[in-house]
């Protein structure tokens, strides 16, 4: 997906959707259940042996406490190339129960092509990044249907916390008037709103590390947060990559990095 050159990617933006959907996207492969961190097989099909070795690799690069704390389901599905790419839902309003979602066509673990790879890894550290921030400590559930700014920033899944990850992040970038904005365009109809988006995207391009970070908040973070683990510490000159930076101000998110990129680079040197 980040690969694709810049003017395909403004075209296909309504397509290229991998955010925290509620409704269930394409077609089910099949679900899994997780406990505590394994995945019950006892089926012993080929579908089975498939979502095998997708868990076990999510289970290599992602930090395990975590997949053992919330995650409860895995399912595997497709809505054909591109398009949706994977998701990490909520199964209750608790925000402790959650859904990982993989598309199989789009995450092909079996392709020789490494690029095929790479946009995996961004999927699932992606998909995670809502995981680490939507969890039933960084956000609370709430019965609100409008933001109440006193609260802080209503999600879907409730209001992020003053001091949670994201709350932080809402309160350093998406400052009054931006938010307030991308609101009003939150509102409209599908279509409209993704031609406004691509507006809002190209008045604020210096703030947003691609044109899917202006889906959401949540999007946003959860984009920053992956290219904090994938990429190299670069100097912040503009807002975007003050954006990365910000995961560097908490040490147990850099410990995590640490550990994410030596076993990401263990699995390549496997290939
Ligand atoms: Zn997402």
């Amino acid at each position: 997906m980040k690969n694709l050159p810049q003017f395909l990617i403004l075209l296909l933006l309504p397509l290229l959707q991998v955010h925290a959907q509620k409704k269930e996207i394409g077609k089910t492969l099949a679900v899994w259940e997780i406990n505590n961190g394994s995945i019950k097989l006892d089926k012993g099909t080929v579908e089975d042996n498939k979502a095998k070795v997708y868990w076990e690799y999510m289970k290599k690069v992602l930090p395990n406490e975590f997949l053992a704390q919330y995650v409860v389901a895995f399912r595997l599905y497709t809505d054909g190339k591109e398009e949706d790419l994977g998701g990490m839902n909520p199964l209750d309003e608790s925000n402790k129960n959650w859904q990982i979602e993989l598309d199989y066509i789009d995450n092909d673990l079996t392709s020789n092509d490494p690029s095929m790879l790479e946009d995996m890894d961004h999927t699932i550290i992606h998909e995670f990044g809502h995981l680490l921030s939507l969890n039933i400590q960084q956000v609370e559930p709430t019965e609100d249907k409008y933001q109440d700014d006193e609260r802080g920033y209503l999600t879907t899944e409730g209001y992020a916390k003053k001091d949670s990850y994201l709350g932080l992040y809402v309160a350093e970038f998406w400052k009054g008037d931006l938010l307030l904005e991308w609101d009003e365009i939150a509102m409209k109809g599908s279509r409209r709103r993704q031609k406004f988006l691509l507006g809002f995207y190209d008045n604020y391009q210096d703030q947003f590390i691609n044109d899917y970070a202006v889906e959401s908040p949540e999007e946003d973070f959860a984009e920053s947060w992956s290219y904090f683990i994938l990429n190299e510490k670069n100097e912040a000159t503009s807002i975007k990559d003050k954006k990365i930076n910000f995961f560097y101000q908490f040490p147990d998110l850099v410990a995590y990095r640490t550990e994410m990129r030596q076993h990401l680079k263990s699995l390549n040197m496997d290939d």
